[in-house]
């Protein structure tokens, strides 16, 4: 089977400093793989490389089979890249349905409308007419995971999802990519919850210093208590 993403050996730089060396971290289609790594390791940094928000000084992005290093991510968007940051960028003062509307990307159809969304997502249909500033940490996150699913994107990046919710939150988030895994759909995200990591990923990669120091199968990644206690916060 070929890869949906293949990122080979990634250079990033913010300014002078150098963040990311020869990072590597690859996806096949149907996958959920998890890229971990502790605050300031080059997570965000590897996904902006990839989605051309910081485009990498060497190395090379190929998505679908084709070569879209430093790529605009509007166009990587429309490719099918949906990529959901950490800060959330809900707009407040539009309702969640208006803020669902925005997810949608010119071009890209599929099983994701307005209807399914929100079947799939109790938790927003029932909020659907509220404005998205009044919505719980934890509604927002889902709403932006909704709304990147508007656009039916072939991967789902997620970067750190868990960051700043509630226990009970994160435990309805597990459940959440569980069901859109078994609904088939391929997920790239980022976490420092090994917990978590672990009830949804298939694989992993770990980063540290911006090295990528592991890559694995979740099930070997399991085992590997020493890899867990050096990179991970334990
Ligand atoms: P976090 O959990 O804190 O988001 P992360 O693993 O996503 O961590 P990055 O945000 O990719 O880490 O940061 C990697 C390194 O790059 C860190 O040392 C950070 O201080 C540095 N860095 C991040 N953004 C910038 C920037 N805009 N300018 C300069 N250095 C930056």
């Amino acid at each position: 089977m070929n890869y949906i993403l293949e990122a080979e050996g990634l250079n990033t730089f913010y300014g002078r400093s150098h963040i990311l060396f020869d990072v590597n971290l690859s996806v096949y289609p149907g996958e959920t793989v998890c890229l971990m790594g502790r605050n300031g390791a080059g997570k965000t940094t590897s996904f902006r490389s990839i989605m051309g928000l910081t485009p990498p000084k060497k190395g090379k992005v190929i998505f679908k089979g084709k070569q879209c290093t430093g790529m605009p991510s509007y166009k990587m968007a429309r490719m099918g890249m949906g990529f959901v940051p950490e800060d959330r960028r809900i707009f407040g003062p539009l309702t969640v349905r208006e803020n669902l509307e925005l997810g949608k990307i010119p071009g890209r159809k599929g099983r994701w409308t307005m209807e399914t969304v929100l079947e799939h997502f109790p938790t927003i249909e029932l909020c659907r007419d509220r404005l998205g500033g009044s919505l719980s940490g934890g509604e927002q996150q889902m709403l932006t995971i909704a709304r990147a699913l508007m656009g039916n994107p072939d991967l789902l990046v997620l970067d750190e999802p868990t960051e700043g919710l509630a226990p009970v939150i994160v435990a309805v988030l597990k459940e959440l990519i569980r069901s859109l895994k078994s609904a088939q759909t391929t997920i790239l995200l980022s976490e420092q919850n090994i917990r978590f990591a672990m009830g949804v990923s298939d694989r992993v990669v770990v980063i540290d210093k911006g090295h990528v120091v592991y890559t694995g199968t979740m099930e070997e990644f399991r085992k590997q208590e020493a890899v867990q206690k050096t990179y991970l916060a334990v």
